[in-house]
């Protein structure tokens, strides 16, 4: 493996064996580097070769397999190609990606889903060398014998969710339309057992790729998390993104309900934001995800685990977990949503007192670690507010109107007085609203855990008797929980560091 790593190193696409037409569509996607889980299995698959292969969300995993693929198709007017994916945004989201790369190899692709009419999707199929399909209509296409096809390549895409959302059974039917002969490929973020089991059964002789825990999280997002009880966590919110200054966000949180509530709170707060859920017509989804990809449109996306699942919007520089996912999987495919295409992102996570168990066991199983923090106070955000707008007007080119304002100005003021106003007017723009302090100090935070821990495997696991004794006092890094740990010995982001972006 070690002299593997070495080797693999330095590769390039233009040192796989792809069709001209494929590299230059690669060249003109403006990817120069495989990524880790396309270094390994763009080879595997050229060569012919089944693959099983791992790696984490984010990471290019349509290309890994989408390349290669095509490469080898004949374009003769037959499906070539079938890719499952879980949900129609996926389908869609995969489409593009695979037009682009086989357009000029003449490859077309036909999207397939659940609720819209079969006529157009049939003539599609019909046109195409490579369908993508979500598992249900693809079943209801061949079951009735409204479509047949013989693809040589079989995709599942996304297997873990594709299980997770119950379509094993489906899966199984699909499979018994196709062609024996064929070149069957899996890609998934993660491998639990069904998925490995579900292996056994439809790859032959498959090579494995794993992209290692380490390579695979995608160390391009940072994670944080905060303790707020859950009547802060609005508060929270809108501080943390006062702070953070977010282009581009998704906001995570369990139920369709939780959804149109905070939906409707951060609206009347002034945010421009969408919901987003599992309810919604196709349209209604399509005409919100295409608001949030526009570079000047909605700025944040109110979401369900399985309304996002797969989205790929390039730019979202912060996912925030309003309230825990039910799993880890579910966490590493939230966060995915951010740090994609070689940009970096922010994970952020609202914990409530009782829940940090939990997050510690994500924590674990993630295998990445998180930064406990502090949620800012109204002051520190004013501050840095108030530094952003120094530079901002120390950068400011003075215009002509500027010069004969102040002028004007001048005929009863003095110049000191006009500055000012001036400021004072910036300023009152940029006050930050709310109260000073949210969520838990960091103390309070280590003890929790401390007890937290302590507790594991008794019945008490809610954290200890007392959430919180309620007076603060002044100092944020003072617990209240008593003297002796004043100073907060392990703090882990020594009161510092990630505070200061
Ligand atoms: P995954 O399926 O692993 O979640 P995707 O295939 O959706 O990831 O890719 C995520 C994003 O990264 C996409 O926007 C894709 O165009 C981009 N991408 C993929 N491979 C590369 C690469 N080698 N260089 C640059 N960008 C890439
Ligand atoms: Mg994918």
């Amino acid at each position: 493996m070690e002299t593997n790593t070495t080797e693999t190193n330095n590769i390039k696409f233009r040192d796989f064996d792809l069709k001209p037409e494929i590299q230059a569509a690669v060249q003109e996607a403006g990817f120069v580097e495989p990524s880790p889980v396309q270094k390994e299995a763009i080879p595997l698959i050229l060569e012919g070769n089944d693959v099983i292969a791992q790696a984490q969300t984010g990471t290019g995993k349509t290309a890994a397999f989408g390349l290669p693929m095509m490469s080898m198709m004949e374009g003769n007017g037959e499906v070539e190609g079938l890719v499952i994916v879980p949900t129609r945004e996926l389908a869609m989201q995969v489409s593009d990606e695979l037009f682009r790369f086989g357009k000029n190899a003449g490859l077309k692709t036909a999207t397939v889903y659940g609720g819209t009419p079969y006529g157009k999707q049939i003539d599609r199929i019909k046109q195409a060398s490579i369908v993508v399909a979500t598992p249900g209509r693809l079943q209801d296409l061949l079951k009735s014998g409204k479509i047949k096809i013989n693809p040589k390549f079989v995709v599942l895409d996304e297997a873990d969710e594709m299980l997770d959302m119950g379509f094993l059974d489906e899966i199984k039917n699909i499979f018994t339309y196709l062609p024996k002969e064929r070149q069957t490929l899996m890609f998934s973020a993660t491998m639990p057992p069904a998925i490995r089991k579900l292996a056994e059964d439809i790859l032959k002789d498959p090579k494995r790729v794993s992209i290692t825990k380490k390579e695979s999280t995608n160390t391009s997002i940072l994670q944080y998390y905060y303790v707020v009880p859950e009547y802060e966590k609005d508060d929270a919110l809108i501080r943390l993104i006062d702070y953070k200054n977010p282009t581009k966000s998704i906001v995570f949180c369990r139920t369709k309900k939780d959804v149109d509530r905070l939906a409707s709170h951060m609206t009347a707060q002034g945010f421009k934001v969408s919901s987003l859920h599992g309810d919604m017509e196709q349209k209604q989804r399509e005409t919100t995800i295409k608001g949030f990809k526009k570079p000047h449109g909605i700025e944040m996306l109110i979401a369900t685990d399985v309304a996002a699942r797969g989205l790929d919007v390039n730019d979202v520089t912060h996912v925030f977990n309003y309230a825990l996912p039910f799993d880890s999987e579910s966490y590493v495919h939230r966060i995915g949503r951010t740090g994609r295409g070689g940009k970096t992102g922010e994970a952020i996570t609202l914990v409530s007192p009782n829940e940090l168990r939990t997050i510690k066991r994500i924590e674990k199983d993630v295998g990445t670690k998180m930064i406990s923090d502090v949620i800012p106070t109204r002051i520190e955000v004013q501050n840095s507010r108030a530094n952003e707008l120094v530079n901002k007007i120390a950068n400011t080119k003075i215009t002509p109107e500027a010069i004969e304002l102040v002028k004007t100005l001048q005929h009863d003021l003095d110049i000191v007085t006009i500055a000012h106003l001036l400021a004072s007017m910036i300023q009152s723009d940029n006050a930050v609203k709310g109260k000073d302090n949210i969520g838990l100090g960091l103390e309070e935070i280590e003890l929790l855990i401390e007890r937290a821990m302590q507790n594991r495997g008794n019945d008490r696991g809610r954290g200890g008797p007392r959430r919180r004794n309620g007076g603060r006092g002044n100092s944020r890094n003072r617990s209240s929980y008593g003297g002796n740990r004043g100073r907060g010995r392990d703090s882990r982001n020594g009161g510092q560091g990630s505070k200061h972006k």
